[in-house]
């Protein structure tokens, strides 16, 4: 095999997330390059997708693409519960995800743990249109920790847990364990559901093969649903769904109503969209253990 393209080029982002596959992303203006200790932050500016953020030269989030991500991770556990009051985000520092939840006046309590204080400061600064404000609202409780500790001695109770978190590589790592999600389990209240990033099937298969493996364990409804977010390239991103209740079986009427209820205007996520995001293609099925 001739020798790996470069992973650097001036004028352009290229992430190298993988050694024989690459995305390249053009950078009009760097606006923010420094490194926090946990991992190497920056953000540019794409002509196609507006500011980028990067962590360790991976792409976390992109004002032109971020509303799919953000919008499938909140909107799905939240509505198909129908009574969620008190939700823990894991990562999730660019605020994008706080944002969506909190939208959902029903929501009083949102606890967000992140590792990385650099990137919460920074997302303000540079890329305010992800949290929008959600930084200010009172509900949230920004609380700066590792997200493995934080569950480990938590004695809270969450209906909606959402792991938010960068790819299994340096600090994320420890959140794509078993010994984790087996303590995120302990932090639900009855009924609670664990969703999770869990990569792009096409391409991270065994990522979600091994989330899988643990939620099945852990859960009586195990799975995950899927929606594709241009910059996390290679196809279709899996979310990973885990709880003991009967949440998923909510029937597209139901979803409508309390959609229309939560009176929040979106702009990927529907009822419809929803209930299909469940139905999985065959290799993804076939990443789930008695998939
Ligand atoms: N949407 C992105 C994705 O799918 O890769 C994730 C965006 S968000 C910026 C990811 C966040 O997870 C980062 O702010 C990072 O600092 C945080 N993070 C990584 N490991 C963590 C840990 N162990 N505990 C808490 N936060 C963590």
């Amino acid at each position: 095999m001739t020798d790996a393209p470069r992973t650097t080029l001036p004028g352009w982002t290229i992430e190298a997330l993988y050694d024989d596959y690459r995305q390249a992303l053009s950078e009009d203006e760097v606006l923010y390059d420094s490194e926090t200790g946990h991992q190497r932050i920056r953000v540019f500016t794409n002509p196609r997708f507006g500011r980028v953020l990067t962590l360790d030269d991976v792409v976390q989030t992109t004002e032109g693409d971020e509303f799919i991500y953000h919008e499938m991770l909140t909107h799905v556990p939240i509505l198909a519960h129908g009574a969620a009051k008190r939700v823990l985000i894991i990562g999730g520092g660019d605020g994008g995800m706080a944002r969506e939840v909190l939208r959902h006046t029903s929501v009083g309590h949102v606890t967000m743990v992140e590792i990385d204080a650099g990137v919460v400061a920074f997302s303000k600064k540079y890329l305010p249109s992800l949290s929008a404000g959600a930084f200010d609202d009172p509900r949230l409780n920004l609380v700066i920790a590792d997200g493995a500790e934080f569950v480990r001695e938590s004695a809270d109770r969450f209906d909606v847990i959402i792991v938010d978190s960068t790819d299994p590589v340096g600090p994320g790592e420890v959140l794509f364990t078993d010994t984790f999600y087996g303590r995120a389990k302990s932090c639900l209240a009855e009924g609670g559901i664990l969703v999770t990033q869990n990569g792009v099937p096409f391409l991270q298969g065994e990522e979600l093969t091994n989330t899988m493996r643990a939620f099945k364990a852990l859960f009586r409804d195990a799975t995950c649903y899927m929606a594709t977010i241009p910059t996390y390239a290679g196809g279709p991103m899996a979310f990973g769904w885990g709880t003991d209740g009967t949440a998923r079986q909510t029937s597209p009427e139901v979803l409508e109503q309390r959609f229309e209820a939560a009176g929040i205007s979106t702009r990927y996520y529907t009822p419809q969209v929803h209930t299909g995001a469940f139905a999985l293609p065959r290799y993804v099925l076939d990443l789930i253990p008695n998939g």
